[in-house]
Formats: structure tokens, C-alpha cells, sequence
């Protein structure tokens, strides 16, 4: 056990309904301050194996629960969640540097929505019949069986209980591997899970790194489904060892989104929103980070998009008033600055930011740069860190065109009149786009994104589809009479 922030929470793995040491450990600081947090326990190849038959061994009882069985093992996860609402802020806030308001505020409502929404969704899922002359196609959404789920350290809980969410409620059982950089509120949800009484096996968790606990994970047979949200590069890896079993694999990968300010936007309402997209340090996958202005409003939007940037409050993201907090580990922090320079180096101009800020060490000022082209690598890669391009255009087939001009297809936003800023967002090739806002987010509707960004969608049906076997059950409306000739 460690006291995080005042709160106890196991160090050990979660297999079979038990918490179990680690044959070693690995340390876990604070972005914060580079406080020495805890110690968390790595896994080996036997916690893995032992959680892979775990997960084998409980999956025929969960899944023959059926929804209406499985809710109220959801509901009471989703409240155990909710009874430890201030541990989970608290430590994950310290742990991952998210902003305490908005963990408090968002993410922990979201989660615990993320496992009720799912359950009762699930219920829906056993009555779908397709009626033809001929027979009644019972559809089946049967559950797929054991499945990994891996996420970044850039929102662990959210994430991780957005994939637990549908996967536990189709009757699948799960292994989670936590990120390294930030596994602690993992902990504590697999706290929240063992006190909901959900059945051992059910639920494992196995601390570690990607490689080798990762790694190992991913490439066992045994695994009927791989749930993975983070790069391109371990994406590429998981999806050659899921391949060698034909394991089907989601994946939510990065992006390069657009950001685009039509001539007929209102720009005052853009530039307060471009300014949001500096919240977590900018380590937020859906970010719009490369503005794409239309050259009458370019100057009047850079000049109110500086004023709001400038009000941000940067420092601890435990502080009420905090807007923008740290980036969550030294080499994050190389990684931006390493792309600033080398910005610099062909030419890139910074409006504002580029350097250091005095909050701590690993806090970065938001930047902006300018004067980029579009096959730089500013332009072309996602940096993860509070550093934003901005470029002009002068028609809607030029913004079209340069909102297209990256391998990435994650998301974007658009600002403009509103039908006009429709007619753009539908030739954005990504997962989604933002018309005249930001950050909608709604659990039934589609989430993921195109080239790439990801393979699969993520959100109500589209959650369970990937989940689950479907399966046709036909019954014939009248008696069968077998023959050569049928088609
Ligand atoms: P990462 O790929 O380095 O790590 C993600 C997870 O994969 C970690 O838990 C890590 O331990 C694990 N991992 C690493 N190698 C592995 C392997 N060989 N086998 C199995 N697991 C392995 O990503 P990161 O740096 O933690 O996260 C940042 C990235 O995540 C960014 O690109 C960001 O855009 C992306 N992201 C995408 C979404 C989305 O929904 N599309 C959301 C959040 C973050």
C-alpha cells in the first residue's frame, strides 16, 4: 500500500478478485513538482498469464448473467466509483497533472456515466429480430470473450472506463494495463470495483510498461478482443502481434487536427475557443492544433486569440484557478521543445509562447507558431505539448485542401456561418468535426478517427459491435424442406 495525497491505495496487480505483489516495482512521480508519488508493482509474464486465465476461467458466468444480470454489478461499480470521487480526483490529478476543477467537474461524472450508460444500453442489445417471409433472424450481440484494454496517461480514467464501460456490460471480462507515466487512479478504480463485489476474474488489472507488459499482453492467443488508445508507433506494434492471433483490434491514435476560421466567422467566439485548446497542456488527443485562418480575419483573429492566451492561468492544476497545467514527464517536455527548435530552425516565427514557464519544471507556455509550411514537421506531426501552428488561406478549397494535408484524420473544428462551416466540415476527412463549438461529446454518438488516427469507432452501437459476436440465429417460419437447388 502508499498514501497518495492523503489516500491509501494498493501498489499491487488486481488478478482474480485478489491484489498481488509485484515481483518488482517501478517509481511513479508527480508531473507536478517531480514528487516521488508511489511505487507501483511491474508485471511479469506470470501476472499476465494469471490474468489472461482469470479473465478465461470467469468469462462463461459473466457472460451467461445476460445485461439484466450484469447491471446492478455496473450500477454498484459505477457508485463505488462515485464514493471515491475525492481520492480519484486527488490522485489523479497529482499522478497525471489533469486539472482537479475538471476531474472533479467532468471526468469523474463522465466515468461513472461511462459504466451506467453502457449497462443500460446493453439491455437493448438481446431484441434485435430482422423479419423476412421466410424465417425470423434472431440477432445475437454475444460477447466476445477476454479482452485487453490499454490506455495513455493523458486521461486514464476517463478512458479507461469508456472501454470498460461497454466491454464488461456485453459480458466480456478484461485485463487493463494502466500507463506507466500515471497508473495510480487505476488503482482506485479497481478498489471501487473489488468493493462492487464485481466476481473475481471478472476485472484484472496488471501494472507495468509497455514492453514487456504490454507487449505480453497483446500478443497471447488467448485474448478475444484489443482495446488500445494511444500512438501511432505502439499501435503499429500491438496491431502486428494482435495479427499473428487475428485478434481484432480497436485503436484511437493521435491527430494533427484542424482548426478552421472561415471568412464569415465570428471571431471573437473562435479565438475563445482556440484559447481551450491549450486545456491539459495540450496533451489532449481532439485538440484542434493547427489553425487554418482565412486571410481577411487572420490578423484581427491572432490579435484576440493573444488576449485570451495571455489571461491563462498557468500552475498547479490542483489550484482552483489553474488553467493550464504541466506536461507529464521530462521527455514529454524534451519532445516539445525538440519540435520548437526545430520549427525555428526552418523558419517557423512564435507569436506568442516558446519557451519555459516559471511555474515549474515541466511547464511549458502556450505557444503559437507561425510562418509554416505545410510539409514542415510542425505542421505534418502531432506534438502532444501547448505548442499550436497557424496558417492563412484564401478560398475554401485551399482551407479544404490544408485541412486534409496530414496522414491524420482525428478531428477538427470548424468556425464559420453555419451552413457554410457545414459544408466545409463535411469535406474534412476525420472521425468528426466541431461546427461553431468544441468538445461536444454525447456517449451514443460515434467516436474515432480516419487515416492515421485509428482503425474502428468507439460509442454506443458502435462500442458493442466491436465488443461482441454478432451472430444470426434463424428460425424458419415454415417447415424446411432441405434441396440442392436452394440458394
Ligand atoms: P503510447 O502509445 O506510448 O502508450 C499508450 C499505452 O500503450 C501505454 O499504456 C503503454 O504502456 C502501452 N504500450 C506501449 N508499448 C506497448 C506495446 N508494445 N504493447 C502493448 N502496450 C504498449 O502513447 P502515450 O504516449 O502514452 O499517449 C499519447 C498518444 O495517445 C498520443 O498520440 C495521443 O494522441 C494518443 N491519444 C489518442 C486518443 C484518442 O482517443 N484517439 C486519446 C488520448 C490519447
Amino acid at each position: 500500500m502508499s498514501t497518495v495525497r492523503g489516500h491509501s491505495l494498493s501498489t499491487s496487480h488486481y488478478i482474480d478478485g485478489k491484489w498481488i505483489k509485484g515481483e518488482s516495482y517501478f517509481d511513479v512521480f508527480s508531473p507536478i513538482n517531480g514528487e516521488h508519488l508511489s511505487e507501483i508493482a511491474a508485471g511479469s509474464a506470470t501476472n499476465v498469464d494469471t490474468a489472461i486465465s482469470s479473465a478465461e476461467n470467469a468469462f462463461p458466468a459473466w457472460a451467461s448473467l445476460g445485461a439484466e444480470g450484469r447491471l446492478p454489478y455496473l450500477q454498484r461499480f459505477a457508485s463505488e466509483i462515485g464514493k471515491r470521487k475525492d481520492a480519484l480526483c486527488e490522485v489523479e490529478s497529482a499522478d497525471a497533472g489533469i486539472l482537479l476543477s475538471r476531474l472533479r467537474h467532468g471526468i469523474i461524472p463522465r466515468s461513472m456515466l461511462n459504466i451506467t450508460w453502457f449497462a443500460e444500453a446493453a439491455l437493448e442489445l438481446q431484441n434485435k429480430i430482422i423479419e423476412t417471409p421466410q424465417a425470423k433472424h434472431h440477432v445475437r450481440y454475444d460477447p466476445a470473450g477476454v479482452c485487453a484494454i490499454i490506455n495513455p496517461w493523458n486521461a486514464p480514467l476517463m478512458l479507461t472506463t469508456w472501454k470498460l464501460g461497454p466491454a464488461l456490460a456485453s459480458g466480456n471480462t478484461c485485463i487493463i494495463k494502466p500507463p506507466e507515466w500515471a497508473p495510480l487512479s487505476s488503482a482506485l478504480l479497481l478498489e471501487a470495483a473489488h468493493a462492487a463485489e464485481l466476481p473475481p476474474g471478472v476485472l484484472n488489472m496488471v501494472h507495468g510498461s509497455g514492453s514487456p507488459t504490454g507487449a505480453l499482453l497483446t500478443s497471447d492467443s488467448r485474448l478475444a478482443r484489443i482495446s488500445f488508445t494511444g500512438s501511432i508507433s505502439t499501435a503499429k506494434d500491438i496491431g502486428k502481434a494482435a495479427a499473428e492471433n487475428l485478434v481484432p483490434c480497436s485503436l484511437e491514435l493521435g491527430g494533427k487536427s484542424p482548426f478552421i476560421v472561415l471568412e464569415d466567422a465570428d471571431v471573437e467566439q473562435a479565438a475563445k475557443t482556440g484559447a481551450l485548446m491549450y486545456r491539459n497542456a495540450t496533451q489532449v488527443c481532439l485538440a484542434g492544433t493547427r489553425f487554418l485562418v482565412h486571410e481577411n480575419v487572420y490578423h484581427d483573429f491572432i490579435e484576440k486569440m493573444k488576449s485570451y492566451v495571455s489571461a491563462l492561468v498557468i500552475g498547479d492544476p490542483q489550484l482552483e484557478e489553474t488553467e493550464v497545467g504541466p506536461l507529464i514527464h521530462p521527455r514529454q517536455l524534451e519532445r516539445v521543445k525538440g519540435y520548437v527548435d526545430r520549427a525555428i530552425g526552418k523558419g517557423a516565427k512564435i507569436l506568442w509562447g516558446g519557451e519555459s514557464h516559471d511555474a515549474g519544471d515541466l511547464y511549458y507556455t502556450p505557444t503559437m507558431l507561425s510562418n509554416v509550411k505545410q510539409d514542415d514537421e510542425i505542421v505534418q506531426e502531432e506534438v502532444f505539448g501547448p505548442v499550436l501552428v497557424i496558417q492563412k488561406f484564401k478560398s475554401d478549397t485551399e482551407a479544404i485542401s490544408l485541412a486534409n494535408g496530414t496522414k491524420y484524420g482525428l478531428g477538427g473544428v470548424c468556425f464559420g456561418e453555419q451552413l457554410h462551416a457545414q459544408q466545409i466540415a463535411n469535406q474534412v476527412h476525420t472521425g468528426f468535426i466541431w461546427v461553431n463549438s468544441f468538445g461536444i461529446r454525447d456517449l451514443a454518438a460515434p467516436f474515432g478517427g480516419c487515416k492515421s488516427s485509428g482503425i474502428g469507432r468507439e460509442g454506443g452501437d458502435w462500442s458493442f459491435d466491436f465488443f461482441c459476436d454478432v451472430k444470426d440465429v434463424v428460425i424458419p417460419k415454415k417447415p424446411f424442406v432441405p434441396s440442392f437447388a436452394q440458394r
